[in-house]
């Protein structure tokens, strides 16, 4: 299988012929080669992306949003055939695949009808015989920048607003996941969006996503995946005064208080630190612990992590799938021995999983460490991966203090019965996105999505605060 890039509505090759594999990472086995484009690919793209906004941004709204229910449909249609695809080529199980594709649903339904509703403003005038409206009015060309752990939804929360609102689309997917991104375009395709509306270019971020943040024809770049190429591409975005809307990493903390439903939080700490085998930018890597529980949380943590099952995410009985490649089992590894170096205790895990089938891909045991202190590099820094961190402390007010105290502002959750810490912990948690008797992970994709901090620069993904990002407010004043 060779993946090209689809521009202007066609499958095209790029300026060079070069490709790179795409390698599944629970067997290690080839699944295809993906081209890897250059500065002018992108520009080609740019320049279709230009060409068709002209038309696009014409078609009525209502109209748009019938090519996203034609999506949502053909989505919808091949939900399980995609499914297995995103297990292959980035490793999280099956339910979870089906889960992700089920966000792009409805994604593409939601915005859909966002076709009906792209309303603005009208209020009266201060003077007689005057008339004052706000409209939305599209930016033009998006550059889609997005990263391997969810392939298919985190596009779809952009692209479709995006397309939407009367933009037009040059997407970079991530170099590890370009089967969902072949998929999505084929879909694209068929639905009959109009050539160019949305154009595909493969490549590294280095090349490709720079070239696309670099472009004086895109008017705006929507980016997620890690703080520090969202730094880069802030600080270019910035020289070029263009709009970047950047979704990045997080350093996400589960509470629980000495009053909680211990059964309750142990199901959702278990599930937000090792679903997705850690790797969600909302994933639990820090269990603060009212230290009256401490050790009955920790003991029982350990059994139930030890008890999930390591292997290929096909397989319906396997809990816990691969990590995305090598260099992120380098990664839980260096984490590792710096936490045995900062004085944590390992608890569980701490090495890489064997096993004749196991060694094929990039399994890492479920890590736990206790004992850490708030500000140990393991209680500070996105690792990305599936190990977690279990600082104890003694009352409510330090557990939120120390929730607080990292970079990152993505997700955190609180497990208590006491109504009043509820509601002081939604008041006082500092992050964009927050729970109550629940884990860190799976946000309804309807509101608002993103985060405070180094997590994010203000904007939000999905829902109608996307909006937001891909079209600019005109206001207009008729005089009668
Ligand atoms: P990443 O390395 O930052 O890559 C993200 C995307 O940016 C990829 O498409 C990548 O291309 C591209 N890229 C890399 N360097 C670039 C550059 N210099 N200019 C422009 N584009 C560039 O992140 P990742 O490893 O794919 O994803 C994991 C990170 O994403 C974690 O930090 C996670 O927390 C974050 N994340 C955040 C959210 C959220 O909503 N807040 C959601 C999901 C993930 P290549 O693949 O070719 O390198």
């Amino acid at each position: 299988m060779r993946y090209l890039n689809h521009i202007n509505g066609e499958w095209v090759t790029a300026a060079r012929e070069e490709y790179k594999d795409n390698i599944n990472p629970a067997t290690g086995e080839i699944l295809g080669h993906v081209i890897q484009s250059a500065p002018e690919d992108v520009d080609r793209a740019v320049q279709a992306a230009k060409a068709a906004h002209k038309s696009w941004r014409l078609v009525p709204a209502p109209e748009r949003g019938e090519y996203l229910y034609r999506i949502g449909q053909l989505l919808k249609e091949r939900k399980e055939q995609l499914a297995r695809t995103l297990t292959q080529e980035m490793g999280k199980v099956l339910v979870e695949a089906r889960g992700e594709v089920q966000e792009a649903i409805d994604m593409a339904f939601f915005m859909a009808g966002e076709g009906r509703r792209l309303a603005g403003q009208t209020v009266p005038a201060e003077l007689p015989d005057k008339h004052a409206m706000s409209v939305r009015a599209p930016v033009g060309v998006v550059g889609i920048i997005t990263p391997w752990n969810f392939p298919i939804a985190i596009a779809t929360w952009k692209m479709f607003p995006a397309i939407v609102s009367g933009n037009t689309v040059v997407w970079k997917p991530a170099s590890d996941t370009p089967a969902m991104a072949c998929e999505m375009m084929k879909i694209i395709e068929e639905a009959g969006l109009p050539k160019g509306v949305v154009n595909l270019v493969y490549g590294s971020g280095g090349t490709v996503g720079n070239a696309l943040v670099e472009h004086p024809d895109v008017n705006v770049i929507s980016f997620t995946g890690s703080s520090e190429v969202g730094r880069t591409i802030a600080a270019k975005g910035g020289q070029l005064l263009k709009k970047v809307s950047l979704e990045m990493g997080g350093k996400n903390a589960i509470i629980i208080m000495d009053d909680a439903d211990l059964q309750l939080a142990l199901d959702g700490v278990l599930w937000s630190a090792f679903g997705t085998t850690g790797q969600r930018c909302t994933a639990c890597s820090r269990l603060i612990v009212h230290r009256s529980v401490q050790q009955e949380v920790e003991r029982e943590l350990v059994r139930r992590a030890q008890a999930l099952t390591l292997g290929n995410g096909l397989d319906e009985h396997v809990d816990v799938g691969p990590v995305i490649n090598r260099s992120a089992l380098e990664q839980i590894d260096k984490y590792v021995q710096i936490g045995q170096e900062e004085g944590a205790t390992l608890l569980s895990g701490g090495q890489i999983a064997k096993g004749e089938l196991l060694s094929k891909g990039y399994f890492y045991h479920p890590t736990i460490f206790t004992n850490v202190s708030p500000t140990m590099r393991i209680a500070q820094e996105e690792i990305f991966d599936p190990v977690l961190s279990i600082i104890p402390v003694d009352s409510f007010e330090e557990a939120i203090e120390v929730n607080n105290a990292v970079a990152y502002g993505l997700s955190s959750a609180i497990y208590t019965n006491n109504v009043n810490r509820v509601f002081r912990a939604m008041r006082d948690l500092d992050t964009g996105l927050v729970y109550i008797n629940a884990g860190t992970i799976g946000a309804e994709i309807h509101l608002p999505f993103g985060g405070t901090k180094h997590t994010g620069n203000g904007h939000r993904d999905s829902g109608l605060a996307a909006l937001d990002v891909f079209t600019e407010w005109k206001s207009i004043y008729v005089d009668y």
